[in-house]
Formats: structure tokens, C-alpha cells, sequence
């Protein structure tokens, strides 16, 4: 009598759970093109990373019983073959992150100013030369080439830091 009202109130998926044989743990074939990279412990960990490494577009998502799993393109060109997957366990927080053992097949466009030109910047606004023409004109004279567009995001960045930080004296 129990094991009827049971079966009755229990869904189908429970009920497929026990006849399936269980999911292997990880797929192989992952391995093979994926290295793991990195482990966050949290979803909000791994969130954070991936904005931090401006590298990424996601593409989709898969779920299965284990996990689910978020596939990432290079942000560069859907065609590179660098890909990123973040599995996500269904029975815990922490979140894995593979990526792709490959290498871009496109140049790696800059994310703003280099380290280097962003000194050459900081000194020149420092000693009050701040309009981005003048800026451009005395990096060009010392070999550099940044996007005007580039540079002038870096300046509001300057400025806006500027207006916080009153006394940045050497
Ligand atoms: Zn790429």
C-alpha cells in the first residue's frame, strides 16, 4: 500500500533517475581541448573574473543532471579557436573554469593604454599638459602610437581620479 501511494506521488523524473545508469562524473573529451584553469568558489567569484578579463563572450548555456555549463567565446572573433567553459556543479557553489588549449588566430586588440603609455600620461598630466593633441604629439615623439580615442578614455579616468584624490604630489 506505501510503495503505491509513493510511486503516486513521486514525479517521473525520479523515477528516471533510478532506471538511467548515472551520468559519468566528467566528460573525457573535455579534457583532451580543455585544460582546467582556474577554481572559484563562487558564482559571484567566477562573475567577477570573467568581467576582469574582458576576454570573454558567452555563447550558451548547457544543463544536464551533474551541472551546468556556460560556453565562451573570445570576445576578438567567434572564429578564434580560444573557448572557455565554466561548469558550474549542481550540489555546490564553486565554480571551474577551462579554457581551450589553442592559441588566438587574430592579433590581440590592446584594451586601452599599455603600461608604458599610461606613465608617459600620468607625467604629462602631472606637469599640467592635459589636452589629448598635445598628449599624442609628445608620445609620438617618444615612439608611442595610442588610439586618440583610447587616450582621451584614459584622460576621463585621470580626471574623474583627479577629482577624488586632491593632493598627488611626488
Ligand atoms: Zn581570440
Amino acid at each position: 500500500m506505501s510503495t503505491i501511494l509513493q510511486n503516486y506521488d513521486s514525479n517521473t523524473s525520479s523515477e528516471d533517475e533510478e532506471n538511467n545508469p548515472p551520468a559519468p562524473k566528467r566528460a573525457k573529451r573535455a579534457n583532451s581541448d580543455y585544460v582546467r584553469k582556474q577554481e572559484f568558489a563562487t558564482r559571484e567569484e567566477s562573475r567577477m573574473a570573467i568581467i576582469q578579463e574582458k576576454s570573454w563572450k558567452q555563447r550558451s548555456v548547457k544543463a544536464s543532471t551533474d551541472n551546468k555549463r556556460i560556453y565562451y567565446d573570445c570576445k576578438w572573433s567567434r572564429q578564434c579557436p580560444v573557448k572557455m567553459i565554466l561548469q558550474i556543479p549542481n550540489d555546490c557553489e564553486a565554480v571551474l573554469m577551462f579554457q581551450s588549449v589553442a592559441e588566438h588566430n587574430h592579433e590581440l586588440k590592446t584594451v586601452g593604454l599599455n603600461e608604458d603609455t599610461k606613465e608617459s600620461v600620468n607625467a604629462l598630466f602631472r606637469v599640467g599638459v592635459r589636452k589629448p593633441n598635445a598628449i599624442l604629439k609628445a608620445l609620438r615623439e617618444k615612439g608611442m602610437e595610442p588610439k586618440k580615442s583610447q587616450l582621451e578614455n584614459y584622460l576621463k579616468h585621470l580626471r574623474s581620479k583627479q577629482g577624488k584624490k586632491h593632493n598627488e604630489c611626488a
